[in-house]
């Protein structure tokens, strides 16, 4: 089947956390921003990926459209593993990371979605077959930066049914008043986003010790100083995890080999889509090294995530964003019950898109 149309649309959709809306470089973090990549097929399929995503939509959206988009339209679509290479060929000396890759990420995971359709399988099947039809998931809070609403909804998550709480703080002052808030039942991580220099990040995370925490996520500025992850591991015994921001797999081969990660943590909309990701996997996974993803989406990458998660690892929660939506284009697939999510058993992603949603809070 021949390629007719990859469009790329950005939708921005209100959200409640329950507290002051975190800050990001740009200002007040408002909306959720998902980029939905939709591609069309003179077969009379269609499929949706996502791209990353949030702040950086702007720019992968450009990638899409001037880029990736026109090297993918006319062209005859046989399996994804071939298409996918020979566009990474084409794009290599456009970085392996950043918005050429996100673009890629969004191509690849609709591409799973129409090679599903048309073979009438879902995604986890052409994987080689899901371990589990539900999938384990943990409640990842946005920042607070206040512990009384850090313990308030700490608290709400695991009255829900979540098993474990992802808190983006970095200060003991709204760290501890989860910990305390989830009792002794429930695992905490703690998510800086880099938010640290080496020398602080080390004395923060002999603090953090105390607190019984699951794992510390990318603790230290910059995003790539491995040596200093791996000098916190070694000297505090904290369990490390990183990796949302690691492009490939070398990058995820180089960082194992450094020492620095207990857990790797790979994004599919950002490191390349399904198969990328696959790869990074098996790296981690000759290493000994556990795989938790990186999908705080509400889009296909979610998706797409709870199919690699169902197919490839058996012991791996999936993250999912802790607030409300005023809407979603997936309606309940990106629901989380008792602190799980479903993995979708139709034909491809297995997902049906409201197209309404998606008018209704589309920005470009
Ligand atoms: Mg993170």
């Amino acid at each position: 089947m021949k390629i007719t149309r990859v469009e790329p649309i950005l939708i921005a959709v209100p959200y409640d956390h329950g507290g002051p809306k975190p800050m990001r470089p740009f200002g007040p973090w408002t909306h959720m921003e998902t980029l939905f990549v939709c591609i069309d097929t003179d077969a009379g399929l269609s499929g949706w990926g996502e791209a990353f995503g949030f702040a950086a939509s702007p720019l992968t959206r450009e990638a899409i459209t001037r880029v990736v988009g026109p090297l993918c339209v006319g062209r005859e679509f046989k399996d994804v593993p071939s298409f996918m290479a020979d566009l990474q060929r084409k794009l290599h000396a456009m970085g392996r990371h950043g918005p050429v890759s996100f673009a890629l990420a969004g191509v690849d995971i609709a591409l799973w979605d129409i090679a599903g359709k048309a073979q009438g399988a879902p995604i986890h099947r052409l994987l080689g077959g899901a371990t589990r039809a539900r999938i384990p998931t943990y409640a990842s809070l946005l920042r607070y930066g206040k512990g009384d609403l850090v313990a308030r909804y700490t608290e709400e998550a695991a009255g829900r049914g979540y098993k474990s709480v992802k808190l983006h703080e970095h200060l003991i002052e709204t760290i501890a008043p989860g910990r305390e808030a989830a009792g002794p039942g429930i695992d905490i991580m703690v998510d800086t986003n880099c938010a640290w220099r080496p020398d602080e990040a080390m004395a923060m995370a002999h603090k953090r010790k105390a607190y019984d925490l699951c794992w510390l996520e990318e603790p230290v500025d910059p995003v790539d100083d491995y040596d200093t992850m791996a000098r916190i591991r070694r000297d505090t015994g904290m369990t490390i995890a990183a990796g949302e921001n690691i492009g490939h797999a070398g990058e995820a081969r180089h960082a194992i080999a450094l020492g620095a990660l207990d857990i790797f943590q790979p994004s599919i909309t950002k490191i390349g889509g399904i198969l990328a990701m696959r790869r990074a996997i098996a790296v981690a996974k000759e290493n000994g090294v556990r795989v938790m993803p990186h999908s705080p989406y509400f889009g296909p990458g979610l998706i797409a995530t709870l199919h690699v998660i169902a197919a490839d690892l058996p012991e791996s929660m999936c993250e999912r964003f802790y607030c409300e939506l005023e809407a979603t284009p997936l309606g309940d697939a990106i629901v989380a019950r008792d602190g799980h999510m479903n993995v979708p058993q139709g034909p491809g992603l297995g997902i049906d898109i409201d197209e309404q949603v998606i008018a209704r809070y589309r920005v470009a």
